[in-house]
C-alpha cells in the first residue's frame, strides 16, 4: 500500500510516501517558508531523483498540499511515486478515547479539537491538515497515528495523578505521553542492533530534539514516560516549559492577573530552553554561547543534561535494571555533548560511554559504548514514518 505520511510544522510541510509492501521510499521533500515571500520545494523521488524549485507564494497548508499533490500526482504518469493510497498522520492528542491508530473520521476530529487547548502548538494543525486533505482527496482513507498509542502500556501506577477522582474520570487527567512513534521505531531497533531478543530488555529511549522526551521501555514496551498530560510537560522544550509545580503557574496568573490564553502562551513559546537561555531554543545556539562563555546558556544545557541524566536512574529504578540507553532526534544524533555530558557519572549503572566513537562524525545507527560497557549506549536514526505507515497499514486491513 502506498501510504503518504504529512509531517506539518508550523511553516513547513514535509512527507514521505511509502510502501509498505516493501518498506521501500517511493518520494520525500518538504514546502518551506509557507507564508513567506518565496517558498521553496525540495523533492526527491525514486524515479527523477532530486529537485528543487521554487514555487509561487504558498500562503498557508491549504496552498502547501495543494501544491504537495499535484506533485505527486504529476510523478504519477512517469514514476512509481504517484498513486497515494491512503494517508497516515502522526497525530498528536485526543485523550483517552484515542491512544492508538484510528481511521479519522468526525468523532475523531471533534476529540482532536477538545484537546487544542492541551497541545495548542500540535492540534490545529493536524485537524486543518485532516480537513483540506479530506476536501483535496475525498476517496482516500486517512489513519491518525496517534503518538500516544505507544504508551498504552503503561501501568496504573506509571499514569496516574494525585488528583481528584473527578479529574481523572470527567477530564482525563493524568500520563499518557507522546514520541510514541519514535520510542516505538527505537523499541524494535535496539534489539536488532544488539543482536538480541526485546525480551527481557531493560531499555532507556531517549528522544532529544525539538521537544524532547524519555521512555522507559521493558520487554519492547512502555512502562513509563517523561511526557505527561501535555506535550509541554517533561524536560525543558526547546521553547515549552516542561515540568513544574502546578501551584507557580497559579501565583503568577494572580500576581500578574493573566488569562489561562496568555499563561498558555508564555508556557509554550517563552519557556523552556529558551525561557532559561534567554537566548535560543537551539541547542546549536546553546553550545556556541557556553563557548564563549554565556552563563545563561551553559545553564540552559546543564538544566537539560540534569534532567535526562536523572531520567535514566529514575527508569532503571523503575525497570529493575538497565540494559541499554539510546539516543535520538535532533539533539541525541548530532550533540556529542549532550550525549558526553549525559553519561558522565552514571557508570554506577554500567554506562561507560567510548569517548571516541561518541565524538566521531559517523552516520547510521550505532553503538558509542565501550565493548566492556554493561550498558550499552547508542544513537538510532529515529524513523517515525515507518511506524506511522506500518499503523496506517493495520487500521486499514
Ligand atoms: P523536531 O523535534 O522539531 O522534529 P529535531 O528532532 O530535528 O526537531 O531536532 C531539532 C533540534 O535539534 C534543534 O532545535 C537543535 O536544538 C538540535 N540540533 C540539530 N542539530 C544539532 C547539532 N549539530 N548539535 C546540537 N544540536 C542540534
Amino acid at each position: 500500500m502506498r501510504v503518504l505520511i504529512p509531517n506539518l510544522g508550523s511553516t513547513s510541510l514535509k512527507y514521505q510516501l511509502l510502501e509498505t509492501q516493501n518498506e521501500e521510499v517511493l518520494a520525500r521533500g518538504k514546502i518551506d517558508r509557507i507564508g513567506g515571500s518565496e517558498s521553496q520545494l525540495t523533492a526527491w523521488d525514486a524515479s527523477t531523483r532530486l529537485e528543487s524549485r521554487t514555487v509561487a507564494q504558498v500562503p498557508d497548508h491549504r496552498a502547501a498540499i495543494k501544491i504537495l499533490t499535484e506533485h505527486l500526482a504529476g510523478l504519477g504518469t512517469g514514476s512509481r511515486a504517484g498513486g497515494i493510497e491512503a494517508i497516515g498522520f502522526k497525530a498528536v492528542h485526543a485523550g483517552p478515547r484515542y491512544c492508538g491508530s484510528f481511521l479519522v473520521d468526525d468523532a475523531l476530529v471533534a476529540a482532536m479539537q477538545d484537546f487544542v487547548p492541551v497541545a495548542p502548538v500540535h492540534n490545529p494543525i493536524y485537524i486543518q491538515a485532516m480537513q483540506i486533505f479530506r476536501e483535496i482527496l475525498p476517496r482516500i482513507p486517512m489513519v491518525a497515528v496517534f503518538e500516544t498509542g505507544f504508551h498504552a502500556t503503561m501501568p496504573e501506577r506509571a499514569y496516574t495523578y494525585g488528583v481528584p477522582p473527578e479529574w481523572r474520570e470527567k477530564h482525563g487527567v493524568r500520563r499518557y505521553g507522546f514520541h510514541g512513534s519514535s520510542h516505538r521505531y527505537i523499541a524494535q531497533r535496539v534489539p536488532e542492533l544488539l543482536h538480541r531478543s526485546a525480551e527481557g530488555l531493560q531499555l532507556v529511549s531517549c528522544h532529544l530534539g525539538g521537544s524532547s522526551s524519555l521512555t522507559a521501555i521493558h520487554n519492547g514496551k512502555s512502562v513509563d514516560t517523561s511526557f505527561g498530560f501535555s506535550p509541554q510537560s517533561g524536560l525543558e522544550q526547546s521553547s515549552r516549559s516542561g515540568d513544574l509545580d502546578p501551584f507557580a503557574v497559579l501565583r503568577v496568573m494572580e500576581k500578574e492577573n493573566l488569562t489561562p490564553t496568555k499563561v498558555r502562551e508564555l508556557l509554550c513559546k517563552q519557556s523552556g530552553l529558551l525561557g532559561i537561555s534567554g537566548l535560543s531554543n537551539d541547542v546549536r545556539d546553546l553550545e556556541k554561547g557556553m563557548k564563549v562563555g554565556n552563563a545563561r546558556a551553559a545553564l540552559a544545557l546543564n538544566v537539560f543534561v540534569y534532567e535526562v541524566k536523572k531520567c535514566i536512574g529514575a527508569y532503571a529504578a523503575a525497570m529493575g535494571g538497565l540494559d541499554a540507553v539510546a539516543f535520538a532526534g535532533g539533539i541525541g544524533e548530532n550533540s556529542w555533548l549532550v550525549r558526553k555530558q549525559v553519561c558522565e557519572g552514571l557508570e554506577f549503572l554500567g554506562i561507560h560511554l567510548d569517548i571516541e566513537a561518541n565524538s566521531a562524525v559517523g552516520h547510521g545507527d550505532r553503538i558509542i559504548s565501550q565493548a566492556s560497557s554493561r550498558t550499552a549506549v547508542l544513537i538510532v536514526y529515529t524513523n517515525e514514518e515507518l511506524m506511522v505507515a506500518r499503523e496506517t497499514v493495520k487500521v486499514l486491513t
